[in-house]
């Protein structure tokens, strides 16, 4: 379990990010961080990386301490994909920067390129592929080391809404069979809404957590029309209206 206790951060030039974050991540959790742009949201995925260090209080990361770097994914909104790398080549970087031969990762590789829909692109170069089909590298690439925490930092923002829709059902299955914790930053109410087990609302300067809500939406077939998911899309909408001061 990853508990964080009064953190805040400040930046060197005087810009207060957070304050005050409390917030307790189980396990298996898919914890949307949601707010509006400049609220500390990317800050507060940074600090959860072990990457970056809070200002003052602290983050408990349970008897196992942070996770080392080959345990944790990092995907961003831009895939990042070396240019003149294949989408194999690409998936293999991390395990080739920790020594893994590129023999004993193909299969691996291969099958993770096959779970992200992209069998038989192997050897597709990033300029052939669509945003959607870059952003499906990027995703393998992030788990090809087997992460146990997957960092997502808008990676669905620039996609459009088809995409979008697609990759978010892809995510939530292989979050589902892997049962790995997920922290998902997002600036949209029904992507968090359809997406996460707890969402955490946040407010601007400095970011702070508003509430978190807690969602058990995820089993539920075609819920983007269930009313469960309108639910808590009013939910949040409401919590939204109630944090901006009158
Ligand atoms: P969000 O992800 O919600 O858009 P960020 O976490 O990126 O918000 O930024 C929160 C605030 O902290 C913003 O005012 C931003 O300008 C500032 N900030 C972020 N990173 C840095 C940094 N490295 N140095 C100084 N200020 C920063």
């Amino acid at each position: 379990m990853i508990t964080l206790r009064h953190v805040a951060k400040q930046f060197g030039s005087g810009t207060k990010a957070l304050e005050d974050i409390d917030a307790e991540i189980q396990p298996g959790d898919f914890v949307a961080l949601l707010g509006p742009s400049g609220c500390g949201k990317s800050t507060l995925l940074r600090l959860l990386s072990g990457l970056e260090h809070p200002s003052s209080g602290e983050i408990d990361w349970g008897h196992n301490g942070p996770p080392a770097p080959g345990e944790i994914g990092y995907v961003f909104q831009d895939p990042t994909l070396l240019p003149w790398a294949d989408a194999a080549e690409n998936v293999y970087l991390p395990l080739r920067l920790r020594g893994v031969s590129r023999a004993a990762a193909m299969p691996r590789v291969s099958a993770i390129l096959k779970q992200m829909g992209l069998a038989g692109f192997e050897q597709a170069k990033p300029k052939s592929l669509s945003g959607g089909m870059k952003m499906r590298v990027s995703i393998a690439r992030a788990l090809v080391s087997k992460p146990s925490l997957l960092l997502l930092d808008e990676p669905f923002a620039a996609l459009d809404e088809f995409t979008r829709h697609r990759l978010q059902d892809d995510l939530l299955a292989l979050w589902r069979e892997s049962r790995m914790t997920v922290i998902f930053v997002t600036h949209s109410i029904y992507e968090a809404a359809y997406l996460a087990s707890q969402i955490i609302i946040m407010t601007s300067r400095p970011g702070r957590i508003f509430t978190t809500i807690t969602s058990d939406l995820q089993d539920e077939a075609q819920r983007r029309n269930s009313p469960a998911y309108h639910t808590t899309v009013s939910q949040i909408t409401e919590c939204f209206q109630r944090s901006v001061p009158a």
